[in-house]
C-alpha cells in the first residue's frame, strides 16, 4: 500500500513537471511569435515627488498583448525569457521603444521627463546591452541623463559567473551619464557593502516594505533604516508600491522625497502618459497628478 502511494506520488510529480515543461514551450513560442509580430507594450509608471506629486519620470514596464481584451504581467514571461535568452531582444526592444518615447516627447517640446528601464542580470551579462546603449544614445542624440537603468540586487551578486564584473558594467553605465538605481532594494541577499562597491545613484524600497493589507507602512523600520542608509552613502531614495494616504504620510514623515505606486497612477499607455505631460504644458505647470 505504501508502494503504490509512493509510486503515485511520483507519477503525480512527473505529470506537474510535464505541465511545467508545456507551459514554459508555449510561453517560448508565444514569445517568439511576439516579438516578431511587434505585441509587446511598453506601459509608463509615473515616479513623482512624494510631498507635491508632481511628476519627475517614469518607469518603462513591458506588457504582452495576447488580444484586444489579454495583457499578460511581465511576472508571467521574464522568467521564461531569461531562462530562453529571449530576455536580450527584449530588453533591446524596450530600450529602442523608450528612447523612441523620448524622441517624441522632444519633437513635442516636452523633453523634461526621464525614463527608467528594467534590466535584468542576464541581459548584462550577456554581453552587448552596454554598447547597444551607447550606440542608441549617440545616434539619436537623446541627452543620457534621460535614462536610468533599475537593475536588481541578484545582478550585483553575480551568481553565475566568476569572471563577469557587474560593477565594470554599471560603471560603463554612469560614465555614459546614464543613472543606475537598485531595484526591490532589501529583497535579495546583498548587503552594505555591496553598495558602497557599486556606482549607484538611486535605491528603491521594495513594495513589500511599503504596502500590505495595513493602511500604514508595513515595514517602517526597514524603510526608515534603507532612508538613513542611502542618506548617508549620497543616494537617492524611491520608495515604490505606495497605495494609501497614511503610506505616503509616513513616508514622507522619515525623510523619503520621492515614489510611485498606485495611489497616484497605475502604470499608463503612453499616449496617457503623453496627454498628462501635454495637459502640464498647455496649462504652463509642472505634471502633477
Ligand atoms: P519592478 O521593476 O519592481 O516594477 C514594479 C512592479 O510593481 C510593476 O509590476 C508595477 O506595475 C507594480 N506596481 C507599481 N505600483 C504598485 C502599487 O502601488 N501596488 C502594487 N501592488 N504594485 C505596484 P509589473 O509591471 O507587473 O512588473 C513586474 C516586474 O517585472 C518588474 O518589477 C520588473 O522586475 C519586471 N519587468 C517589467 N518590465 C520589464 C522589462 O522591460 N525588462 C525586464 N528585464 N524586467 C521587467
Ligand atoms: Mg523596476
Ligand atoms: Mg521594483
Ligand atoms: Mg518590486
Amino acid at each position: 500500500e505504501a508502494k503504490r502511494n509512493g509510486a503515485n506520488r511520483v507519477q503525480c510529480f512527473t505529470s506537474r513537471l510535464q505541465v511545467d515543461l508545456e507551459k514554459h514551450l508555449n510561453i517560448e513560442k508565444g514569445l517568439r511569435h511576439a516579438l516578431q509580430n511587434d505585441q509587446f507594450e511598453l506601459y509608463l509608471q509615473p515616479k513623482w515627488w512624494l510631498s507635491t506629486r508632481q511628476i519627475y519620470g517614469f518607469e518603462a514596464l513591458i506588457r504582452w498583448r495576447l488580444d484586444a481584451d489579454h495583457l499578460v504581467s511581465p511576472a508571467d514571461f521574464i522568467p521564461v525569457a531569461e531562462k530562453t535568452g529571449l530576455i536580450v531582444p527584449m530588453g533591446e526592444w524596450v530600450l529602442r521603444t523608450a528612447i523612441e518615447y523620448l524622441q517624441t516627447w522632444r519633437r513635442l517640446g516636452l523633453d523634461k521627463q526621464f525614463i527608467a528601464l528594467n534590466v535584468s542580470p542576464l541581459q548584462l551579462r550577456a554581453g552587448c546591452f552596454v554598447e547597444y546603449l551607447a550606440d542608441l544614445l549617440n545616434k539619436t542624440g537623446i541627452s543620457p541623463d534621460l535614462l536610468e537603468v533599475e537593475i536588481t540586487e541578484e545582478t550585483l551578486l553575480d551568481p553565475y559567473s566568476d569572471d563577469y564584473k557587474a560593477q565594470k558594467d554599471l560603471g560603463r553605465i554612469r560614465e555614459l551619464g546614464v543613472g543606475v538605481a537598485i531595484d526591490d532594494f532589501g529583497t535579495g541577499y546583498s548587503s552594505l557593502k555591496y553598495l558602497r562597491q557599486f556606482p549607484v545613484d538611486v535605491v528603491k524600497i521594495d513594495k513589500s516594505f511599503v504596502s500590505a493589507e495595513a493602511e500604514g507602512l508595513a515595514e517602517p523600520e526597514i524603510c526608515r533604516a534603507v532612508v538613513t542608509m542611502a542618506d548617508s552613502l549620497g543616494m537617492s531614495v524611491v520608495a515604490e508600491g505606495i497605495e494609501t494616504d497614511k503610506q505616503l504620510e509616513e513616508l514622507i514623515a522619515i525623510g523619503c522625497s520621492k515614489g510611485q505606486g498606485y495611489l497616484v497612477s497605475r502604470p499608463v499607455s503612453f499616449k496617457d502618459a503623453t496627454e498628462i505631460l501635454r495637459a502640464a504644458a498647455d496649462s504652463d505647470s509642472a505634471p502633477t497628478l
